[in-house]
């Protein structure tokens, strides 16, 4: 069977100098995702956050099939347009311009994406929408959607919209799910609408709408449970099959 290149986008991980070493800045990201993408029939390649030309971005998108936008540390509110609030993390604004360009690229191209966590979060911003900075702060009675469990397993509900394609894709109308995040969708940028939302209305699902444009997007981590769990491996499987066709 072929299998597809699915391209991973990483984070960058800036070493704290010791005294005595030089400080080193290195890439990746945990390897449940590249694990959960070769368990789907893909072929993980993980794209660096150091691209400078928007020709070497576009050479690796046509040669891949599809596009994996993984998690990582907080988009740089001035990105859409914000101001940054004090809970707001170390930002990475060179890894954001690289996977606004990646997601405009593979719409372009017509490759699948799916977005998990981050990834959710900065397709909405690519496609103009904007985010909550921190749910704690900025949502009134909101539950808690930073308290993983020690195995990875589920703690919040959320329902999937009725005819939505995460509907199709999962085949039920509700998920339990793993959940560690501070921030999420807040503006849907037009041409996403939203797919799954937490009990405290926080958006926990988005996905584009229009002939032919292949987006899902999810906020919680079910490459940290596609091993055991089939809902969450038929994301990565449905990122294969579109990627495929
Ligand atoms: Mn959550």
């Amino acid at each position: 069977m072929n299998k597809p290149i699915i391209l991973i986008t990483v984070e960058r991980i800036n070493l704290a100098a010791k005294a005595d070493e030089v400080q080193m800045v290195l890439a990746g990201c945990p390897l449940d995702y590249p694990r959960a993408v070769e368990a789907a029939g893909g072929v993980p390649l993980l794209l660096p956050p150091s691209i400078t030309s928007r020709a070497t971005l576009e050479a690796a998108a046509r040669s891949a099939q599809g596009v994996l936008l993984t998690g990582g540390g907080d988009v740089a509110p001035l990105t859409y347009g914000a101001d940054p609030l004090p809970p707001v993390g170390l930002t990475d604004p060179e890894r954001d311009a690289i996977e606004i360009d990646l997601v405009s690229l593979a719409e372009t191209l017509g490759r699948p994406l799916l977005g998990i966590c981050r990834g959710l979060q900065l397709i909405n911003v690519a496609l103009g929408g904007t985010l909550i900075q921190d749910i704690p702060t900025q949502v009134p009675g909101a539950i808690q959607h930073r308290g993983r469990a020690l195995d990875k397993t589920p703690i919040h509900a959320a329902r999937i919209e009725p005819g939505t394609k995460l509907e199709a894709v999962l085949e039920t109308s509700e998920l339990h799910v793993n959940s560690n995040h501070h921030q999420a969708a807040a503006d849907v940028a037009r041409g996403l609408r939203v797919s799954a939302t937490a009990r405290d209305g926080v958006i926990e699902g988005l996905e584009a709408v229009g002939d032919g444009r292949r987006i899902l997007a999810v906020q919680w981590h079910p490459e940290e449970t596609a091993a055991r769990d089939r809902a969450s491996a038929a994301l990565f499987r449905w990122l294969i099959a579109e990627a495929l066709s």
